[in-house]
């Protein structure tokens, strides 16, 4: 991996990746490969708008015939491209994980099954009542002591204070402790505002989630379970209280304070931290990172003050909370009442199938991916969109070559950290071992919690020294892409290759307008206002000359401003500040891959790009728009607004390609159209 490899043999594998021999021969792309949806050629020409013109609203001038013919389906907020393939894929693994036998004993696709067979079995659950997770509760119970409570709030099942991660940091792999946990939950409600708000409805789901709370203490054999459950409500209140807001949480400065265990004691007491590392199977290192390090802080102190009675009853609903896909019925029901009917409003629980599907995805999904990389990806699709992204990465090196506005010394570092980007396409090298796990088929609470232990011990295995292997950390069937500014590695799982982002066989023109500029988009993050100040071994570091910087910042508020202006509805704006790392992505995504598409097509000539009655640069721009195809109700649009580090879906295609000259180009955009801004207007990063 990147940081572990020294920086020339780095440097040199990258170049060699640069440079390696192009495609030349003349061929000319497929017409006319696709079937389905988007055939023959990748657009879906029945959906574009007779009476919205292309310079006035660009995605729904795509999109809104698709948006019509498209109700949001029940379950769904809101619906878009992206659901539409996580579909497909959920479908495939489907039948990857239900289909037949699956061989030998211990091999993955038994594993799988077993798990899967485990987790539909309700009967197996119902019977076994609450025995699973006795001997958890019964620990939560006997916890005395400070130390004993951050020992149980050391399991990777249960909820604890601060996340804990292994990620490479200083050339090396480190314990990153922060406020955030995506694994273990500290939160029982969405976000601080449910705790806060005074409002009717926040006040009635707060009511709702306490005698959900009291329920399930009520069931472990808690006395008093209702008062202590009003005291949960009231310590996870503060804990929120405590988190740090949305903007400081993207202010990777303020998230990165390398110190030793001595000094984390030090600064942060009030919380036994080397009782919880230690438990945590980490009690022998000395440096660690500390990310939102007063929000660390003030919780450690906020451990102190809190009676220990009150984490014993905090533990133990979230012990069965976290695990409440596998507890009985009745449980399972008291959960679903308040997560699927109170708080999303469902209509009824979804089938006991897709349950265990989820479960099976989310608890072994690198197995699973195993699975479906090799049904479901081809070795030509892997090449062509390796080959693809070599493509965004010259196009990228040009720009950055010829951007009259960066010094040399700054040029030189930026050309390097392009060089060294590690970009992962598809599925790992080296798969996953989930060998030693061991998977019975009457066992679903057991397999969840081994599995989730086995997912923090590969992370922990990273800290020995000289340990190896490719890290993905999404699995192969995710429908997304991702940049790691730590790693300097752009992963582009398998799940993403799939019309009408990507078909090996389909138009170039698509291809690139699509996948490749998310490509481009993800290569962008390692360039925007977050990731210049990483370098290209992922250490953070100012490498940028002042006057670079400013030139920079300038053009970044020149975005802010542009997006700051949408308002979707009135007395609401789109938050550009929050929004600039992703606009910054977006723009130089789709800007990048046009020139790849260019650099593409003069390596592969056809004399005629012209399909279906539309050119090469036009269907370039189309595939933007339509990979965001999506329809959402005002209420959705809002919380994005709120919640979100991207801007509504429409405003990703209309607020990009109003910066691009060939946009106007291609659709003949004039002054006096809404989306048409002059030429001295439009910025430009990279
Ligand atoms: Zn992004």
């Amino acid at each position: 991996m990147a940081f572990r490899t020294s920086g020339a043999a780095l440097f040199m594998a990258a170049i060699a990746v640069l440079h390696a021999p192009q495609a030349v021969a003349v061929t000319c792309p497929a017409q006319g490969a696709l079937t389905g949806e988007f055939a023959p050629n990748g657009i879906d020409t029945s959906t574009i708008s007779r009476t919205i013109r292309p310079g006035d609203d660009f995605f729904g001038y795509l999109n809104q015939g698709w948006i019509d013919r498209t109700p949001i389906p029940e379950g769904y907020w809101d619906y878009g491209q992206t659901n539409v393939l996580m579909a497909t894929v959920d479908a495939r693994i489907r039948g990857l994980v239900t289909a037949g036998e699956g061989g030998a004993p211990g091999s993955p696709a038994r594993q799988v099954q077993d798990a899967y067979a485990a987790f539909r079995d309700t009967a197996a659950i119902d019977r076994r009542g609450l025995e699973p997770f006795r001997a958890g509760l019964d620990a939560i119970m006997r916890a005395g002591t400070a130390e004993d409570v951050a020992r149980r709030m050391a399991d990777p099942s249960s909820s604890t204070l601060f996340a804990i991660n292994v990620f490479p940091a200083e050339g090396r792999w480190l314990v990153h402790l922060d406020q955030q946990n995506q694994s273990q939950p500290m939160l029982g409600l969405p976000n601080r505002e449910a705790y806060e708000q005074s409002d009717a409805a926040s006040a009635a789901n707060r009511a709702a989630y306490e005698a959900h709370i009291a329920t399930l203490l009520a069931a472990a054999g808690m006395a008093d379970a209702k008062a202590r459950a009003a005291r949960v409500v009231a310590l996870e209140a503060r804990i929120a209280a405590n988190q740090w807001d949305f903007a400081r949480l993207r202010d990777r400065k303020a998230n990165y304070h390398p110190m030793t265990v001595a000094e984390l004691t030090r600064y942060a007491p009030g919380f036994p931290w080397r009782a919880y590392l230690q438990a945590r199977g980490v009690g022998h290192v000395t440096d660690i990172v500390l990310g939102t390090d007063t929000a660390v802080q003030t919780q450690a102190r906020l451990f102190a003050a809190t009676p220990l009675d009150d984490w014993r009853a905090y533990l133990a609903f979230h012990w069965l909370r976290n695990q409440a896909d596998v507890l009985p019925q009745a449980l399972r029901d008291s959960n679903w009442a308040f997560y699927g009917q109170t708080l999303s409003n469902a209509k009824a629980p979804p089938p006991r199938a897709e349950v265990a599907l989820r479960l099976v995805n989310g608890a072994m999904g690198h197995l699973v991916g195993r699975l479906y990389a090799e049904r479901h990806v081809t070795p030509e699709t892997r090449a062509a969109a390796t080959e693809m992204v070599a493509y965004l990465r010259k196009a990228f090196d040009e720009r950055l070559s010829q951007a009259a506005w960066m010094d040399e010394p700054t040029r030189a570092e930026a050309r390097a950290k392009l060089a060294a980007m590690t970009l992962k396409v598809g599925y790992p090298k080296v798969w996953r071992d989930y060998s030693g796990v061991a998977i019975q088929s009457d066992d679903a609470a057991g397999n969840l919690r081994r599995l989730r232990q086995s997912d923090w011990d590969i992370q922990r295995q990273r800290l020995k020294p000289g340990a190896a292997g490719e890290l993905w950390y999404q699995t192969p069937q995710t429908v997304d892409a991702s940049y790691s500014v730590l790693m300097n590695a752009i992963e582009l799982p398998a799940g993403y290759l799939q019309p009408p982002y990507f078909d090996a066989a389909a138009d170039p023109a698509v291809n690139f307008g699509a996948i490749g500029a998310i490509i481009g988009h993800e290569m962008g993050h390692g360039f925007d206002d977050q990731g210049i100040i990483y370098d290209s071994r992922g250490r953070l570091r100012g490498w940028w000359s002042d006057a670079a910087l400013k030139t920079f910042h300038d053009r970044a508020q020149a975005l802010v401003d542009q997006y700051d202006a949408f308002s979707p509805y009135a007395g609401v704006h789109v938050n550009g500040r929050q929004t600039i790392g992703e606009t910054i992505a977006d723009l130089s995504g789709v800007s990048l891959s046009y020139r790849a598409w260019q650099m593409y097509m003069a390596d592969h000539p056809c004399a005629d790009t012209s399909r279906d009655g539309l050119r090469g640069d036009q269907r370039f721009f189309l595939a933007w728009a339509q990979a965001w195809r999506y329809a959402a109700p005002e209420s959705a649009i809002r919380h994005v607004i709120k919640y979100s580090y991207h801007a509504p879906t429409p405003y990703r295609v209309n607020g990009v390609v109003r910066n691009l000259d060939a946009w106007y180009a291609a659709f003949g955009v004039k002054p006096g159209d809404a989306l048409y801004l002059p030429p001295e207007q439009r910025v430009r990063i990279w």
